[in-house]
């Protein structure tokens, strides 16, 4: 498997596709799920302890991304998401009132990049919370997600919404039908291949459309949580485990661009502040968006915990 970087203007959809990945997953060095490179004998392994138990990961030598080894299963994964707070009605729609703050700079970030955007495409939607925001200023929103309580409720309030395993499965917008922008907020770090979705989410944005996708980087902070681990074991390992959360994968920042770009979109911008869930983060977290906004924009260093990334499909 290979990144097409060739596709990248040329208007043809590039290469990957979610099939490909899993019978390499047992291989001894298996491609990397974040960035698509075949595994080479720089890729790292290491248990990492997290909400899905102890684990078995791998950091690739290619592109500094952790990620999960294992088979991915949609029902698995879906069983374990409804243990988790996005995952459950009352909860769910808790966290959508918590998020209206990134929910709104993302819409206004839509409206710088895509003025005359009307249509939108929600990846793992949970209860709707953008959605509804999206509505209030005037855009047709759908959705799709891997829980079926959560896609349920997105419909009841209106919108049309399917469960979807894969965007290479998604039948609400084709390329026959294109979706102005396609939005991930806060979902692409359960995605078992990212190159695959990224090609499956090109094939349904129409050209000169936006992607826009809040992403969380915090493989810095999974390798100072390592490299302090002989010294402070507990410390060390409650910072990868804060890092890592129950997500598949963590990438770094400009990786993580590399392999959009790689996969035909051209970045238009990325915006650390964007990602902040509300004003009332932890002062922690308000601190690290703050400091992580300026040491982007100055230095191109990216120290925040996630960031939003604004990237268009370009015209046939
Ligand atoms: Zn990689």
């Amino acid at each position: 498997m290979s990144v097409n970087v060739a596709s990248k203007n040329s208007g043809s959809p590039p290469v990957f596709t979610r099939k490909q990945q899993p019978q390499l997953v047992a291989e001894k060095f298996a491609a990397c799920p974040a960035c698509g490179r075949p595994g080479k004998q720089n890729t790292t392994r290491l248990q990492v302890a997290s909400p899905r138990g102890e684990s078995s990961w791998a950091k690739c030598g290619d592109c500094g991304a952790y990620h999960l080894i294992g088979e991915y299963d949609c029902a698995i994964e879906a069983a374990h998401t409804v243990q988790m707070p996005w995952g459950q009605l009352r909860a769910g729609v808790r966290l959508n009132d918590f998020k209206k703050r990134m929910f709104n700079a993302t819409l206004a970030g839509i409206n710088k990049h895509a003025s005359d955007a009307k249509t939108i495409l929600d990846v793992g939607c949970s209860f709707g919370g953008f959605l509804l925001e999206a509505r209030r200023q005037g855009y047709d929103g759908s959705g799709v997600d891997i829980v079926p309580e959560a896609v349920d409720y997105v419909k009841q309030q209106g919108f049309a919404a399917e469960e979807c395993e894969s965007l290479e499965n998604c039948h609400l917008f084709s390329e026959q039908n294109p979706v102005d922008v396609l939005t991930v907020l806060d979902a692409h770090i359960y995605w078992p291949n990212q190159p695959a979705e990224l090609a499956a989410a090109w094939r349904l944005i129409r050209p000169g459309g936006l992607l826009v996708m809040r992403v969380i980087t915090k493989s810095h902070f999974v390798s100072i949580g390592r490299a302090i681990r002989p010294i402070a074991p507990k410390f060390g390992k409650l910072l990868i485990r804060r890092s890592v959360t129950d997500h598949r994968f963590c990438m770094p920042l400009k990786s993580l661009l590399h392999t959009i770009e790689a996969c035909g979109f051209s970045i238009e911008s990325v915006v650390p502040r964007d990602a902040q869930h509300s004003d009332e983060s932890s002062i922690a977290v308000r601190s690290l968006f703050a400091i992580g906004q300026l040491s982007w924009k100055m230095l191109r260093c990216h120290l925040a915990p996630g960031a939003m990334i604004y990237a268009r499909k370009p015209n046939a």
